[in-house]
């Protein structure tokens, strides 16, 4: 029938304005911003950098490896990649973003940078208050802007960052695990060599001159 759906929609208006006096159930609404409702798990909004630690400068897990801001649909995303190296959270030397801004302006949230990112170093936030009269700079967010701790990471998406810890601690485990093992064969090996060299004492140095051997500086005694 011609306008159900309005017919419908209207009825459940009016079921929840007037049952709102009578029931707390039916009052879906909330006095914003004084009342807020929680955001749900999967709500997304703007990409984060995720850090570890205290420090977000030094923790960032972004190597600069610049897939996201290639895979980007809206090429929002803008990197320079730093000079020199600092360790992973696997303690392996990377590069690291010396530049990392995204033009929330321009963003989609769609999520692909987070998809594509193989270092589980960008996420999606849930903040949604960001409203500014700078319409340019006020919406360019650097690296510092868009750091978050992995707590507050969990704060909001409780279920994925606890899959997240897990894995990496499998690859850090695996990484550890790794170079233990080559240390024990550069070991193994050094050993082996040391013992087939030939000692000292298996063949004595002939320092006494034999008999009738001229010695150095007698000649001419
Ligand atoms: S969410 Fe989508 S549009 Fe926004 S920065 Fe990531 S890839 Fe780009
Ligand atoms: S956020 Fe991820 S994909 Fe993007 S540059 Fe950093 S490590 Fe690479």
């Amino acid at each position: 029938m011609l306008g159900e759906g309005i017919i419908k929609g209207m009825a459940e208006t009016a079921r929840n304005f007037f049952g709102s006096f009578v029931s707390k159930e039916r009052l879906i609404t909330v006095e914003y911003p004084e009342q807020r409702i929680p955001t749900f798990e999967n709500a997304r909004v703007f990409p984060f950098l995720v850090y570890d630690g205290a420090d977000w400068e030094a923790g960032l897990r972004c190597v600069a490896c610049q897939i996201c801001e290639k895979e980007c649909p809206p090429k929002c995303i803008y990197i320079e990649k730093s000079k020199e190296k600092k360790p992973d959270y696997a303690g392996k030397l990377q590069i690291y973003p010396a530049k990392f801004d995204i033009d929330v302006s321009v963003c989609m949230s769609c999520q692909i940078c987070v998809e594509v990112c193989p270092f589980e170093a960008i996420k999606m936030n849930t903040e949604f208050e960001l409203a500014t009269d700078d319409r340019f700079g006020g919406l360019l967010l650097d690296r510092q802007k868009l750091a978050r701790s992995n707590e507050y990471y969990h704060s909001i998406h409780p279920t994925e960052a606890a899959e997240v810890d897990a894995r990496l601690a499998e690859e850090k485990a695996k990484v550890e695990a790794k170079a233990k093992a080559a240390a024990e064969a550069a070991a193994a090996k050094a050993a082996a060599a040391a013992q087939a060299k030939p000692t000292d004492t298996a063949s004595p140095k002939t320092d006494t001159p034999k008999s009738g051997t001229p010695q150095s500086g007698g000649e001419g005694a």
